[in-house]
């Protein structure tokens, strides 16, 4: 599979823009759409050919997968904040778009897709940890999204032939994400925060736990993906198994910052999911994956990074 041709649509984002540096890396040609709402073209690696403009644009995709062995479809409105806001609109990127990729897919004859779908499937699912056929229970029009892209990836397969594969990213972190977006992860904006001397903002009693994944475990589970696609339609989770609650988060950066932070504690947020836990088995079993990074390992490159 090396030197081939590959499509990343959003490949100018945080885990977008990981995944292209691994496929120049390994000596593959990319191409990437992107329209740069929240992705940076600065994060494309030099020799990365850019079709600015909307995953939605048909002319555009069909152009973009002129000639590639497959598509790593990222592009998305990763934001639950802005599905409240804008149903409809994000409901055309993350739901409309994926099924334009998997038509294109369809056109250009059996094109594997690999897709991003997200731990918000589960929704209001408490039954820890989470694995892949747990119950699906959406509490967004994101969640909601994701869990449609999963479901016409299996029209894809059945209907169409096209050999797909859903990844359900937990909560994922490491260098590049955006610590000034409001809609950014707790340990981007922690990070940021620490680094100007801020103190930490903790809502409610920071109990609540999530299974924070490195972006190159991330990375890892896309490029094995895309051999394992098939018109099964499988879906993985994408986690570690670990959950690590708000305050140990903060202490731990306390820890690699040499300074113990202060903290501000908020009222608790409405809608949050108290615990998030994902199973890895299903991942490790299926795309051969190497044990992931621990959270202070990868904490450190975060803070190297900034
Ligand atoms: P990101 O915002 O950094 O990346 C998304 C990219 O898509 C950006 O470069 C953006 O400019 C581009 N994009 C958005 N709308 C577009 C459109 N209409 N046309 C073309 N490009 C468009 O976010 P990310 O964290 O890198 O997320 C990548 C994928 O992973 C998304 O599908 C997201 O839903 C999913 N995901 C992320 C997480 C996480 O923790 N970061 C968790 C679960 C799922």
């Amino acid at each position: 599979r090396r030197g081939m041709s590959y499509l990343v649509t959003g490949g100018c984002g945080f885990i977008g823009s990981h995944l292209v540096d691994a496929l120049v890396a390994r000596g593959d040609r990319v191409r990437v759409v992107d329209d740069l709402s929240t992705g940076h073209r600065e994060n494309l690696a030099p020799g990365v050919e850019l079709l600015e403009g909307d995953v939605g644009d048909r002319a555009l995709l069909r152009e973009a997968m002129e000639g590639v062995a497959g598509c790593f479809h990222l592009a998305a409105i990763a934001s639950v904040e802005r599905g409240v806001r804008e149903w409809c609109e994000t409901h055309r990127v993350n739901l409309s778009a994926t099924i334009a990729v998997f038509d294109e897919a369809a056109r250009i004859g059996g094109l594997p897709v690999v897709y991003a779908s997200s731990a918000a499937v589960y929704g209001s699912n408490a039954d820890l940890p989470l694995v892949e056929s747990a119950v699906t229970r959406p509490l967004s029009a994101y969640g909601a999204d994701k869990l449609g892209c999963e479901l016409h990836a299996r029209v894809a397969g059945v209907v169409h032939g096209i050999p797909t594969l859903g990844l359900r990213f937990f909560n994922v972190y490491g260098p590049r994400q955006d610590p000034k977006s409001p809609y950014s992860g707790v340990i981007s904006v922690f990070c940021d925060r620490m680094l100007r001397g801020l103190p930490l903002d903790i809502y409610g009693d920071g109990r609540q736990t999530r299974d924070f994944v490195f972006v190159t475990d991330v990375q890892m589970a896309l490029l094995a993906a895309m051999d394992a696609a098939s018109t099964d339609a499988h879906v993985l989770n994408v986690c570690t198994g670990q959950a690590t609650n708000v305050l140990h988060l903060a202490e731990t950066l306390g820890e690699i910052f040499g300074v113990s932070p202060a903290t501000r504690h908020l009222l608790p947020r409405a809608g949050e999911i108290r615990h998030s836990l994902g199973s890895p088995i299903g991942a490790r079993r299926t795309l051969d994956l190497p044990s992931p990074r621990s959270l202070g390992d990868g904490l450190r490159e975060v803070v190297n990074w900034l």
